[in-house]
């Protein structure tokens, strides 16, 4: 018999692949998933190649342990993303491939249950009743598992197991009693569909294998393709409008009637060949997420076994989109719509993205881990809010989802919608070169709403006139707030700073409460009664005197959401006051729980931080108070004013959605600021105008490209000592003749965990000549000695 031998990418920082023997029964194909000895230990690998002969001396090659035949393998295309991402952000295959599978595929003991049926317990109507009601009080594991039966409807065997090892069989005792039932899901109705044309022209291209499903029964989508009202639409569509041949897919319930605006960019997304991507611009609450919906509902009507991928930027938003696709999509089958983020338990997120590689979701919702999901039929994707921070992953594979994303669209020809009401710079640079498709959305899209009047209160000449701030309330604001509460209306108080203060302060000495792991000051949390670091999570309590000289009257400075939220039940009496962030939501399934009472309208007044700004429908809400935006102005990022603006635009664009005239104060000391002028005329274009000019003049992006290389010592002398090395360095690499080198700095926390940190920005006109200076780099770095830790990054958002 012939020798077989794989080549595996490991989540491993070597940029290799590693070979192995393979005498498995099963015959491995590239894209499937191998469990190999690595060291010591078994690691899961990825194959990307199988060949007959390899390199390594037959005495160092070791043998395959186990090959994973329950998953289909993934495709040559995703193969392709993973290298791709890895090529452009400087990793290995395999530190940017495996991470981006789901937990139960990267442990090779758990892979025979993949093809096990899966168990699951649904709560039945006399369970509803009795639930959690007849559990002991101090049951709490119990409760648990009822809370989350309650919540859900059902629950797996699996999940169940992980909130408790005895869940089980505490689920089997109320099966008796008639509260809960058992189904059994077969995992065997899964297959990979044949590639389309273009993509089998694409494998062919690259030489490698096209994937085949090991396990083909019955085609989920086969039977949609045959049973769904898309298939009738399919004949009806070209001759028609977008609308009318849209309606035809869509199951019952009248739909909005698009704006022209909104047909219009339905229309040109529609008309689209091959690649193509667009910039939705569109200004808060212009409906851009009935665009999305019906270019979906376009796509998959043509194509019945098509795939769509819709990014949202927090997770918070993906219920109110879930919601709004499961209702116009109601004609596909149960399993169609699934949603992809780190909020889900384990075995969800399997299932879904199972679901996903196996064809059987159509429409993937996610936030950015989403974009790397295996969808071998995709068609298209939307990125909404592109211009969000929160689609850069911060930590390991550094990566934008947006793009890549663009890049997914572009390696298989098909469109990409870019939305945001605030596009990023990068992408409005993009549409002024012609190379993204501007569609623009001018107007709301509901009758009667218009944008909020945006008004800045002036806080010096609120001094100056002797009119006092209460607790950084101003008069204004105050009184536009109890307006609101007397019509019955709800307000939103934006804050971008939780906690109830940033600093714990003694007076008399000059004391500031700090955090001993980091060079950070600690964040007073008065509900909590603690001091918290913001950076390392290091916690204590509330000291009654002043550490370094006994001064008993040490006092909070500044004001997060938590001293504002106590602030405004005492200036606005008989308000009902609602704090959203981070702490108050840290409790899974909490913020939505949150979000449901302000949308039934038993809130008053909303305060939170950027959690609140962003894409959700308030429909009540009419009036916006913005406090300490000033903070942003004068920061030392180039990218601070952007951010800003767009925050400021977007929690400006939760007032007056639905006919209710909105108004929005914004508290500043820099009335005159030209930002906020921009801001008080809805101006997005001529603050991204301005600000690509001030950003070609001081060759900053997206006029030039930049990496960052940062460093993490015992202490900073270390960290920047290897930076400089660093920097030396870069004279041997040719290409680096195009690249500008700057002076390694400090980073502006300095220590955390007490780790120093320092990093070194270097940039170039050309995006090769930076690649090429970047791949030649790793390699000597790796040879460098003397921090514990570095790292690059590719088109860092945070200077
Ligand atoms: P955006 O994401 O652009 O801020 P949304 O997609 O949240 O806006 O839409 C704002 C509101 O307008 C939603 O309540 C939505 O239901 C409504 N809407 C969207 N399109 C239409 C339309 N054509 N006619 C009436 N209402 C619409
Ligand atoms: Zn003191
Ligand atoms: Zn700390």
């Amino acid at each position: 018999m012939s020798q077989m031998f794989v080549r595996v990418a490991l989540d491993h920082p070597l940029p290799t692949l590693f070979d192995y023997r393979c005498e498995t029964e099963a015959v491995p194909q590239p894209g499937m998933l191998v469990s190999v000895p690595f060291g010591k230990r078994m690691v899961v690998g990825l194959v990307c190649e199988v060949a007959a002969h390899s390199e390594v001396p037959e005495d160092r090659l070791r043998s395959v342990d186990n090959l994973c035949t329950a998953c289909p393998p993934l495709s040559a295309q995703w193969l392709e993303l993973a290298a791709f991402a890895a090529d452009y952000y400087q990793r290995g295959l395999g530190e940017v491939a495996l991470p981006a599978l789901p937990q139960a595929l990267r442990d090779a003991s758990r892979w025979t249950r993949l093809l096990a049926p899966e168990e699951r317990y649904r709560l039945l109507p006399a369970g509803r009743d009795a639930l959690p009601d007849a559990l002991p009080a101090r049951a709490s594991a119990l409760r648990r598992l009822a809370d989350e039966l309650v919540s859900a409807g059902c629950l797996s065997a699996a999940d169940a197991r992980a909130l408790h090892p005895k869940a089980v069989a505490t689920l089997d005792a109320w099966r008796e009693k008639g509260w809960v039932q058992l189904e059994v899901i077969e995992a065997a109705a899964v297959s990979i569909p044949v590639p389309t044309t273009a993509s089998t022209e694409e494998t062919e291209a690259t030489g490698a294998t096209p994937p085949v499903g090991t396990h083909a029964t019955k085609s989920a989508t086969t039977t949609i393709a045959t049973e769904s009202p898309m298939a009738a639409a399919q004949s009806t569509l070209d001759t028609q409008s977008p609308n009318a041949s849209i309606d035809a897919v869509q199951a019952s319930g009248a739909l909005p009637v698009l704006t022209d605006e909104q047909s219009a960019a339905v229309s040109a997304i529609h008309d689209a060949h091959g690649f193509a991507a667009y910039l939705l611009h569109g200004v808060t609450g212009s409906g851009k997420t009935e665009v999305y919906l019906r270019a979906l509902a376009a796509l998959l009507a043509v194509d019945p076994t098509a795939q769509a991928l819709v990014l949202v930027p927090e997770i918070n938003l993906t219920p109110q989109f879930e919601a709004a696709f499961r209702a116009r999509f109601a004609a596909l089958d149960e399993g169609a719509i699934v949603t992809l983020h780190s909020g889900l338990a384990e075995g969800e997120r399997a299932r879904n993205w199972f679901a996903a590689h196996t064809g059987r979701a159509r429409i993937v919702l996610g936030t950015r881990l989403a974009v790397l999901a295996s969808l071998p039929r995709l068609a298209i994707i939307c990125v909404d809010e592109e211009h969000d921070p929160a689609y850069k992953q911060q930590e390991g594979l550094r990566y934008s989802a947006r793009d890549l994303a663009i890049w997914r669209a572009k390696q298989l020809g098909i469109p990409v919608v870019l939305g945001s009401a605030t596009p990023s710079l990068e992408s409005w640079w993009q549409a002024d070169q012609g190379r993204y498709k501007r569609l623009t959305l001018a107007r709301r899209a509901v009758a009667d709403a218009t944008l909020p009047a945006v008004k800045l209160i002036d806080l010096e000449d609120e001094r100056r006139r002797g009119r006092a701030s209460t607790e950084g309330l101003s008069g204004p604001l105050i009184a536009a707030l109890k307006a609101r509460l007397e019509r019955g209306e709800q307000s939103l108080v934006f804050l971008n700073r939780r906690g109830y203060a940033p600093q714990l302060a003694c007076d008399a000495c000059g004391w500031v409460a700090g955090c001993p792991r980091c060079s950070a000051y600690v964040v007073l949390h008065k509900p909590e009664r603690a001091l918290r670091c913001h950076h390392c999570g290091w916690e204590s309590r509330i000291p009654r005197a002043c550490p370094e000289c006994g001064n008993v009257d040490i006092a909070p400075l500044g004001r997060g959401t938590q001293r504002v939220e106590e602030t405004l039940a005492t200036v606005v009496p008989g308000a009902r006051v609602l704090r959203i962030d981070a702490d108050s939501t840290r409790r899974k399934g909490s913020a939505q729980a949150l979000f449901s009472d302000v949308h039934a309208g038993e809130v008053d007044i909303l305060v939170g931080t950027q959690m609140v700004a962003k894409g959700h429908d308030f429909r009540r809400v009419s009036l916006v108070g913005v406090l300490n935006a000033d903070m942003a102005l004068f920061s030392h990022d180039f990218r601070a004013g952007e951010r800003l603006f767009a925050q400021l635009m977007q929690v400006s664009g939760r007032a007056g959605r639905a006919g209710l005239p909105g108004e929005v104060l914004v508290q500043t000391r820099y009335p005159r600021h030209a930002l906020y002028h921009a801001l008080a005329r809805h101006d997005y274009i001529g603050f991204a105008n301005a600000t690509l000019a001030e950003r070609r003049d001081a060759h900053l992006p997206p006029f030039v490209y930049q990496a960052m290389l940062r460093a993490e010592g015992r202490t900073l002398e270390a960290a920047l000592a290897f930076l400089q090395q660093a920097a030396e360095a870069l004279h041997e690499i040719p290409a680096a003749e195009r690249v500008t080198v700057y002076d390694a700095v400090p980073l502006t926390i300095v220590k955390v965990m007490h780790v120093h940190r320092a990093q070194l920005l270097i940039e170039s006109a050309s995006r090769a000549a930076l690649q090429a200076t970047l791949r030649a780099w790793q390699s000597m770095l790796r040879t460098l000695k003397g921090v514990l830790r570095w790292s690059i990054e590719v088109d860092p958002l945070d200077i």
